[in-house]
């Protein structure tokens, strides 16, 4: 077991939905204060239940679990709930096409259907559209499997979409698989993936199954054990580009392994057959523990939650934890130092625009700091970030950043406050989901975005990409600056003057 999940245990599937990460983990979505303070926060439990007097939107973990499950190969997306929370499938499509047909899978669309639920639903249950749902998606497209995202609405008026399902799924040659992420019982939105997995552990994972040959062969029986012994289920997320899964791959495969990359995008043949490696290997902790927690539960799959593959520190780190458990210290070793040879040459251009500009970054707790560790690794200074929450899987991250009283600020969405920070601070480059750079370029601060499906951003190669990209950024501020004395935000002078972190209470116990 890992030391960041000592102490969690997995033994939740036999529940219809998952523990919200309030239940499961220590975790925070309210702090203000430094790298030190947050620290001893999270080393004493303090920041545990902090809350805000005022909370602007934060996420939809309705969207976090569709991110996961529309991407398998042939299933029907069903979204249970108003209209509204089947809006994020639109942005998404293309996207998800493109991703397939660089992975070289059929070329299709996200397929989802909307239960459409109005007042009277709400008054008399959605049950009967959802029924209706499920049978015409069986009907019209024969999937492999049928997934009902189920959303706030129905939680709230307690449809027993279970009850329903399982009296569905033998009438259906699909799998049915619910997912539960009605967003108001959690305020980590993080929830949402272990809903998706919760779903997918349940109903789409099956035990190994291994039979006996009608007629022995040793020498196959040898060779599937020989294959098994070396495959890593290298666990991708939304985040991670195509490029990345390349980047990644590759440098597992130069040490031996077998890698296959799942579970986005996989069929659900690949999906029921996860049990079937002797290692997964986490991307990020946030996304993942669940997953691999249950998979170890289960089949007894060791597995690798370290840390974050951007950056070659952490590039090497995680490539070093994955070896060990293969005793592949030595040829790990030859590998990291070709590869960071030949990236630190190619780095050296670069640091002439780097060095000693400031930078701040914010999203996703593991991205961040890793992030934040490699462009303080070129000569720049990390003033502050920005995390949605934050618990013990990116603890360890906080030491890498060389100043202990640059400022963290714990929020999910909360531009309103992190405007503040960032007018105060006022960085050279903002790193953060391109969702904030509408309003950070209003203040003047150039951005790059910290994840983008057409980027490479992880392993060697992604740390090129990613420096380059900042360098080129930082060579003309041009576009920041005219945006930003044309276009104003809509706050007050007198909110820049007051103090963001006024907003966050302690918790009391
Ligand atoms: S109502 Fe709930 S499920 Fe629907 S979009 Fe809003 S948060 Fe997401």
């Amino acid at each position: 077991m890992s030391k960041l999940t000592e102490g969690l245990t997995y033994h939740y599937l036999s529940a219809e939905e998952p523990p919200t990460r309030e239940e499961r983990i220590e975790a925070c979505y309210a702090f203000g204060g430094s790298c030190s303070t947050l620290k001893t926060g999270m080393g004493k439990g303090c920041t545990k239940f902090n809350s805000r007097k005022f909370a602007q939107g934060g996420g939809c973990q309705l969207t976090l679990a569709l991110g996961i499950v529309r991407t398998f190969q042939n299933v029907v997306v069903i979204i249970h709930g108003p209209l509204g929370c089947g809006s994020n499938n639109l942005g998404i499509a293309g996207y998800s096409k493109t991703s397939r047909i660089l992975k070289q899978k059929k070329a299709s669309d996200n397929i989802w259907l909307h239960t459409n639920l109005d007042e009277n639903d709400v008054i008399s249950g959605g049950l009967e559209k959802l029924r209706e749902a499920v049978l015409y998606a069986e009907r019209e497209y024969r999937p492999d499997a049928i997934v009902i995202g189920n959303s706030c609405t129905p939680g709230i008026i307690g449809d027993d979409i279970d009850g329903l399902l399982d009296e569905l799924s033998g009438q259906v040659a699909a799998k049915i698989v619910p997912v539960h992420c009605e967003g108001f019982k959690s305020k980590f939105v993080a929830t949402g993936y272990d809903s998706a997995y919760h779903g997918l552990l349940r109903k789409l994972v099956d035990p190994v199954k291994r039979y006996e040959r009608t007629i022995p062969d040793e020498v196959a029986d040898a060779a599937e054990k020989d294959i098994y012994s070396k495959t890593v289920n290298l666990l991708n997320v939304g985040s991670t580009s195509y490029g990345d899964e390349v980047e990644l791959s590759r440098l597992l495969t130069a040490l031996g392994l077998n890698v296959r990359v799942m579970p986005l995008y996989a069929s659900i043949d690949e999906i029921s057959r996860m049990g079937e490696a002797a290692l997964n290997v986490s991307i990020c902790a946030t996304h993942d523990d669940y997953l691999i927690g249950h998979l170890k539960e289960r089949f007894g799959t060791e597995y690798i939650i370290d840390t974050l593959p951007i950056g070659i520190k952490n590039t090497n780190q995680w490539l070093r934890a994955i070896a060990k458990f293969f005793k592949l210290e030595d040829e790990v070793e030859k590998l990291i130092a070709i590869e960071t040879a030949q990236l630190k040459e190619a780095l050296e251009p670069f640091k002439k625009t780097l060095q000693g500009k400031t930078v701040f970054v914010g999203g996703g707790e593991t991205r961040i700091f890793t992030t934040a560790e490699f462009f303080q690794s070129l000569g720049m200074e990390v003033l502050g970030l920005k995390s949605h929450n934050f618990d013990r899987f990116a603890v360890p991250l906080i030491d890498d950043i060389d100043d202990p009283e640059a400022v963290v600020a714990v929020a999910p969405g909360q531009p309103a406050e992190e405007l503040v920070i960032l007018n105060r601070v006022r960085p050279d480059l903002y790193v953060g989901h391109t969702g904030a750079h509408t309003w950070v370029t209003k203040l003047g601060i150039p951005t790059i975005p910290l994840f983008g499906q057409s980027f490479n951003y992880m392993g060697y190669s992604g740390a090129f990409e990613l420096a380059r990209k900042a360098v080129k950024k930082l060579q003309n501020t041009t576009f920041a600056r005219k945006i930003s004395a044309h276009v104003p935000l809509p706050f007050r002078p007198a909110w820049y003057e007051s103090n963001p972190f006024d907003n966050i209470k302690e918790a009391e116990a």
